[in-house]
């Protein structure tokens, strides 16, 4: 009989402690910026997709080679000038990316793969919009569809400017869970063309604004038309940012330097097999 007890007694602590496993890991905080050692969780709030957490768990690569990172540049989702590109370009190359199972990386997940050398899977690209357009709010539902990821640098001045994403609709895209907000600086400036004094006020107000509204560690600052010197990269360092981008053509790697990263920019009309061999990036 006192056999029988214990058994009951066992299970019912069994049952217990699943009960307050699940517990602790739905009542986990919604967004944990975190450092590169501590990104193989990438937290969600509810209404994230599961697909990205799956991926997340899954241990990283160590690679032989340095990384060699596609970092897509894009502007506003549109047509009219060389820096616009059509919605359905844009609905085309993220399906293109899709099918041909690439990920598409967070920041943080971006600055974990370019400063550890490792990658959550073989094929990986980060795509990258700059100046917040407002029209950058009709890309939603493609990365719903696709569970992709983009991160839009946003000029943090400029959020009440009629042609750009209000504090209130970056916040509706942030709360998706797939796109992430960083810094393009206070007011657009051409960085090179300010003294220092100058340089640090745009770079850290900009941080300060992002970490206060979106309550997060801004590590990621793209320098305005790509624009930036020695004076700049000491500063974003010294300001708090982990990594910075330019405009400067190339597939990023860490031996540019980590202030001095190149991207891919992705021109309206370019054909999908253009598009296909810009990302196709061999790593191991
Ligand atoms: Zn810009």
């Amino acid at each position: 009989m006192l056999k029988k007890w214990r058994l009951w007694g066992s299970c019912l602590l069994l049952v217990a402690l699943i009960m307050g496993a699940v517990v602790w890991t739905q009542s986990r905080p919604s967004r944990v910026q975190t450092t590169p050692a501590t990104t193989n969780h990438v937290a969600q709030s509810p209404q994230h997709d599961s697909a990205t957490t799956t991926l997340a768990e899954k241990p990283w690569t160590k690679l032989k080679h340095p990384l060699k990172l596609p970092i897509l540049m894009y502007h506003s989702i549109s047509t009219g000038n060389q820096l616009r590109v059509p919605l359905q370009q844009f609905d085309r190359e993220m399906t293109y990316l899709k099918r041909h199972h690439y990920r598409t990386l967070t920041t943080d997940e971006a600055i974990r793969a370019l400063t550890t050398n490792t990658v959550p899977q073989k094929k990986v690209v980060w795509i990258t919009l700059d100046d917040a357009y407002r029209d950058n709010l009709k890309i939603l539902p493609i990365l719903r569809k696709n569970h992709q990821h983009v991160t839009i640098n946003a000029i943090t001045g400029f959020t009440t400017k009629r042609n750009h994403l209000s504090l209130a609709a970056m916040r509706r895209m942030r709360d998706t869970g797939r796109v992430d907000f960083d810094s393009h600086t206070t007011n657009h400036l051409d960085l090179t063309t300010l003294s220092a004094k100058q340089q640090r006020t745009e770079l850290a107000d900009s941080k300060n604004w992002l970490d206060t509204k979106f309550d997060q560690d801004t590590r990621l600052l793209c320098y305005p038309a790509g624009r930036n010197n020695a004076t700049t990269r000491h500063l974003a360092k010294k300001t708090g940012y982990t990594l910075a981008l330019t405009t400067r053509e190339g597939v990023a790697q860490l031996s540019q330097g980590r202030y001095s990263l190149e991207r891919l920019r992705i021109a309206p009309g370019m054909s999908l097999a253009a598009f296909a061999s810009v990302v196709n990036v061999k790593n191991n």
